[in-house]
């Protein structure tokens, strides 16, 4: 059941390509909306412009959606299957008088432009098919349906981003509601959607702005409760520019397959036009606690790549440990047999990384002998390094109960005993076990790679 002050966000994408991430932040802002609220979130489809709609894009959406934790209550609801709903609205706007049939043909519309802007006005359609105007329709000829705007008056709404809004019916003609063929058209189908679906919040990009006023009339038309509007600012790169590929990545399920943290990206994605004080670290359940569409900055927002990547990193830090080696593990090329050790690999690389991709990546050495580099062998295995490796491995193999603090103590006596600075001992012994030259603390690293396999790699550099 629905009650009247029940709050109902929806998000209504059109299906033509990946989400990317101006798209997503509306989504994200109508979803914590709607949970803030205990509401219903719904996601609608606006698939109607058949030329640029595909199911894939439309599965994409979900899925991502899905990726984000963005749930939905209800849908998704496509506007295609909607048209017989579309159509009987038309019909009965009809029978009502709130809409006319026009006969007006594209070469007397055009000829009716021409003149207004040759008197220096706006070009708009006359109203010269009002049943009252007592025209003739033509033999043959298909109408178009337009809605009857008010005559006089303005349209006035209390955007939530942007302060108050005021039209005059003066600058707004009868729009057209369905085509000659009885498909309706776009304006038209948003408002029927958001009356049926019982939306009190419509939260949109502000591109959507200059439809409102135009929607407005029709819901008073159809005596529906009008929504509150929340029309958000532009989503820009750090350059000022529109945000495009040239700021890196815009797609979110980029972002999925690049292995960021969805609690991240939200995060990112709220900071572009929220703030909560000084918080630049939030999860959503603190996003959805702090969120109010009055406080959404109307200035655009800008997507800092530098800063969202610090973002990632601090969530990165703060991620519960079985999530995090939950998260990695579909990234990893070799599945690791033991989860104690994919857990403790994971502790030991998640601060160094912003994303579980990149931690798969590092750490990928634990479960699967590295390859060592040509230039790593030369640089760090050589004859020189030899005596340092036979005695490591003799001073870690006693180790009776393998512990950081053992091995520390361990390498510590070899570099006393042999007069080696640390690097002497540490290096040689990185690109032994890890095939590269950067790893965590040595002692750390060979604790969570456990003591068969450090002595096994350990040996197989000595040869
Ligand atoms: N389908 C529109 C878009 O993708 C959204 C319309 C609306 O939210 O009212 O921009």
């Amino acid at each position: 059941m629905t009650s009247p002050t029940q709050v109902r966000t929806r998000f209504a994408p059109s299906p033509s390509g990946t989400l990317h991430l101006g798209n997503v932040r509306t989504a994200l802002f109508a979803w914590a909306y709607a949970r803030k609220h205990n509401g219903k979130f719904i996601l609608r489809i606006e698939d109607t412009d058949q030329a640029r709609s595909s199911d894939e894009s439309a599965a994409g959406i979900v899925r991502d959606m899905k990726w984000l934790g963005l749930d939905f209550d209800e849908g998704p609801f496509f506007q295609m299957q909607r048209l017989d709903r579309y159509k009987a609205v038309v019909a009965e706007m009809l029978e009502k008088g709130l809409a006319y049939r026009c006969y007006m043909s594209e070469t007397e519309l055009d000829a009716l432009r021409e003149t207004q802007k040759a008197n220096g006005d706006k070009p708009r359609y006359d109203g010269r098919w009002r049943p009252e105007r007592g025209l003739t329709p033509p033999d043959g000829v298909k109408p178009v349906i337009r809605f009857r705007n008010p005559d006089g008056g303005s349209v006035v709404w209390d955007d939530a981003v942007k302060g108050r809004i005021e039209i005059s019916n003066d600058e707004l003609d009868d729009l057209v509601i369905a085509r000659p063929d009885g498909t309706p058209t776009y304006n038209f189908c948003v408002v029927v959607d958001d009356v049926d679906m019982a939306i009190t919040h419509v939260v949109r990009g502000d591109g959507h702005v200059g439809n409102t006023p135009r929607q407005i009339n029709i819901f008073k038309a159809l005596d529906a409760a009008v929504p509150l509007f929340a029309h958000l600012p532009t989503v820009l790169g750090s350059d000022g520019e529109k945000l495009s590929k040239r700021h890196g990545a815009t797609g979110l399920n980029e972002y999925a397959d690049n292995g960021y943290l969805p609690a991240a990206v939200i995060n990112g994605l709220a900071r572009m036009g929220f703030a909560h004080g000084n918080d630049e670290v939030f999860t959503p359940t603190q996003l959805v606690e702090w969120f109010d569409l009055n406080a959404i900055n109307p200035a655009p927002a800008r997507f800092d790549t530098q800063k969202f990547e610090w973002i990632a990193g601090e969530h990165m830090k703060r991620v519960p440990s079985a999530q995090l080696s939950a998260l990695v593990k579909p990234f990893l090329a070799v599945s690791p047999r033991d989860e104690v050790q994919l857990t403790a690999a994971c502790e030991l690389y998640r601060d160094r990384c912003t994303t579980v991709k990149a931690v798969a990546e590092q750490i990928g050495y634990f479960f699967a002998t590295p390859e060592i580099s040509g230039t790593a062998r030369e640089a760090h295995l050589s004859a020189a390094a030899q005596p340092a490796l036979d005695a490591a491995i003799t001073s870690l193999n006693a180790i009776p109960a393998w512990s950081k603090a053992e091995i520390s103590a361990a390498l510590k006596s070899v570099q006393t005993q042999l007069g080696l600075k640390p690097p002497q001992l540490m290096m040689p012994i990185r690109v032994a076990v890890s095939g590269g030259t950067s790893t965590p603390s040595v002692d750390a690293t060979l604790e969570v790679l456990g003591k068969a396999e450090t002595l096994a790699r350990l040996t197989r550099a000595l040869g």
